[in-house]
């Protein structure tokens, strides 16, 4: 089976998976240049095939690389967060938007002291994936914010008031653990990559915070009731995305991302050349047709724009509402 969307879970979705949501087939840890990945799942569901991977706390790069081996294009993560900004409500959807990145001891690249690996970072997040997810929270009902801008903390511990506070002055929104460096080396890789965040709590800020709704305090026990109820949509939601993305003609420039590294000579068309210790740059030409290496059931959403061209594929014209637009 070969699929071309691929979901990394947290614990919760991991839960689901376990107690048969989906119908998994446990492909295991995948071999890498960068070591082992965590187990791989393939699904299915009535729109199609996805993967599933969860928690990637281990090795990023692996886990990244292994599912572009397997033929994924676009990866979609769903964590749980703790929000900064009190706007945010327990239970609810955020599809991030921005990211800072607050981590300090995690591999932030595949191509390290090779020069490679300048990528831009805007959109953080691939636009026509968070579009199509937008869509499957709406299909399915979910309250859901559009935008959010996270900070990926370190962890394992907690943060401080005042590290909350410098996140917040930084416009932090949601906190988590998640995310880096998976969306930026997914970039490197030329994938699509997106999040959808619930909120499952508030961030430290020394205060006693109690979200307060509709006249009443919200209590531990029903606070907890909302996180699990937003956990257990992912089913749903997950399969109403892959049947959107099978559908929507959308576009994004994510296979795009190392171009110039490829335009410039540095690296070759065929990514999995871009590890090998002497890359045969000059022996690794491009296709005389680029699709016909594209997998069939290559997905309509990556399909870019027409017109013409520049740097990473987007057109001059190029505004950011236009590039989310179906
Ligand atoms: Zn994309």
């Amino acid at each position: 089976m070969e699929a071309s969307v691929a979901c990394i879970g947290g614990t919760a979705a991991y839960d689901l998976l376990r107690d048969g949501a989906f119908l998994a087939h446990r492909l295991g840890p995948q071999d890498t240049p960068f070591g082992e990945s965590q187990p791989i799942f393939a699904c299915e569901s009535r729109f199609g095939s996805f993967y599933f991977l969860s928690p990637s706390f281990v090795n990023y790069r692996a886990n990244i690389y292994a599912l572009k081996s397997l033929g994924t294009r676009a990866v979609f993560s769903w964590s749980e967060t703790r929000a900064i900004s009190h706007n945010y409500k327990i239970g609810q959807f955020v599809v991030v938007s921005d990211l800072i990145d607050e981590t300090h001891s995690r591999p932030r690249t595949f191509f390290e002291n090779q020069g490679l690996g300048v990528v831009r970072q805007w959109p953080v997040f691939c636009p026509s994936l968070s579009n199509a997810l937008m869509t499957a929270l709406g299909d399915e009902m979910c309250r859901f914010s559009p935008s959010g801008t996270y900070v990926c903390i370190e962890g394992p511990r907690r943060e401080t008031p005042a590290e909350v506070r410098k996140y917040a002055a930084f416009g932090a929104e949601l906190l988590g653990m998640t995310l880096s460096p998976e969306v930026f080396l997914a970039k490197e890789l030329q994938m699509c990559y997106a999040s959808v965040a619930f909120v499952a709590g508030y961030a430290e800020t020394g205060s006693d915070f109690r979200p307060f709704e509709n006249g009443r305090i919200l209590d531990a026990e029903q606070q907890a009731e909302r996180a699990a109820a937003a956990v257990e949509v992912l089913p749903r939601v997950l399969e109403r995305l892959i049947d959107v993305l099978h559908r929507t003609p959308g576009m994004c420039a994510c296979e795009n991302s190392m171009q110039h590294h490829i335009a410039s000579g540095q690296i070759g068309w065929d990514w999995r050349t871009w590890f090998d210790e002497e890359r045969p740059v000059s022996q690794n030409q491009p296709p005389q047709n680029p699709g016909a290496s594209f997998p069939s059931d290559f997905i309509p959403f990556i399909r870019r724009p027409a017109g013409p061209t520049r740097g990473f594929g987007l057109r001059d014209d190029y505004p950011y509402e236009d590039h989310i637009q179906p």
